[in-house]
């Protein structure tokens, strides 16, 4: 099909340009043009690996975004993973299967926001694969990192006691989202959903002072991605519904608390430490928003400081179907 042979020739020339300027650093060895790419870990370090998809009417929709910014939340996804263990990233990897009938045009415009991301922290793109698709459009972007030897920080470190923390502020790309379903414009106040942003520099501030005891990146939302923490760690936990950062949108207003707890691609990080955790860690705020407690229980504190249970209602739920 002569569309996807345009695709696919501009997408491999553009991945080829891409990982062309990323050829200077040391970590990729050789990138695309060959069978494989042949990465270097610095010595002492472990690899570490993520894989998401973003697939079109699941995760995104044409008429919702902007190619460049469904191109960045594609990238972020896997950058965030790599956050959440305190890594660093090494080289990204995307898979992209297009439909014939989808325009070149998205496909330039997608690349070049998932490039732009790439450049803000470094990352190369070390290669990729390219098919055609039946219908809509299925982006996989694999990410892979580094972490000092043993010092990756898993979920499952968590201890009775620890307070739980979250960086920067949550429920705004919930907020967004509630926005375009009801056919209500997104601007410029909505900045979470707008440009989302990988927190690399705190999760690995945090890992190299050995602060956090667990670690997770907020994606499917933070009921959901605490209850990971509370399962991987054999641990239950307790929310203060009042001490949860909720961002501002439009007007200066508050997200609905409910958006907080249950929105998800805010990509921020959640974390639990028995340390002293300053305000603010690498520019970011960050909020300490309850504890770590004995069961494997979520529980919330109310305002009115009655307790009730905390389920996890996170994103796939949330969203329903796009
Ligand atoms: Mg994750």
């Amino acid at each position: 099909v002569i569309g996807m042979i345009v695709h696919e020739k501009q997408l491999i020339q553009q991945i080829r340009r891409a990982a062309e300027a990323g050829r200077s650093r040391r970590s990729v060895v050789t990138g695309i043009g060959d069978d494989c790419a042949v990465l270097r870990v610095p010595a002492g370090h472990e690899m570490l690996v993520t894989t998401d998809f973003s697939i079109e009417n699941v995760h995104f929709r044409r008429d919702w975004d902007p190619p460049e910014l469904i191109g960045r939340r594609c990238l972020t996804r896997g950058l965030s993973d790599i956050a959440a263990m305190g890594g660093e990233p090494v080289a990204a990897f995307l898979s992209l299967a297009v439909a014939a009938d989808v325009p070149q045009k998205w496909v330039d415009r997608f690349l070049k926001g998932l490039l732009q991301l790439a450049s803000e922290f470094d990352v190369p793109l070390a290669g990729g694969d390219t098919a055609q698709s039946a219908t809509g459009i299925q982006a996989d972007i694999v990410v892979v990192g580094s972490v000092p030897k043993g010092k990756a920080v898993l979920r499952s470190g968590a201890k009775v006691g620890d307070f739980i923390y979250v960086t920067g502020e949550l429920g705004g790309a919930g907020a967004a989202l509630a926005r375009l379903r009801a056919s209500q414009p997104v601007g410029a106040a909505y900045s979470k959903h707008a440009h989302p942003m990988p927190q690399l520099a705190v999760g690995q501030w945090l890992r190299r002072r050995g602060l956090a005891s667990a670690m997770i990146d907020l994606s499917d939302g933070l009921s959901t991605d605490l209850e990971h923490i509370c399962e991987e760690s054999g641990v239950g936990a307790e929310i203060e519904s009042a001490l949860v950062p909720k961002a501002k949108v439009e007007g200066g207003k508050l997200v609905a608390l409910d958006l907080t707890l249950h929105g998800g691609e805010d990509y921020e990080l959640l974390f639990t430490s028995s340390g002293k955790v300053p305000a603010k860690v690498a520019d970011v705020t960050v909020t300490r928003i309850g504890r770590i407690v004995r069961g494997s229980e979520m529980r919330m504190i109310g305002a009115d400081g009655k307790s009730s249970k905390l389920k996890a209602a996170g994103w796939e739920h949330f969203k329903g179907n796009l």
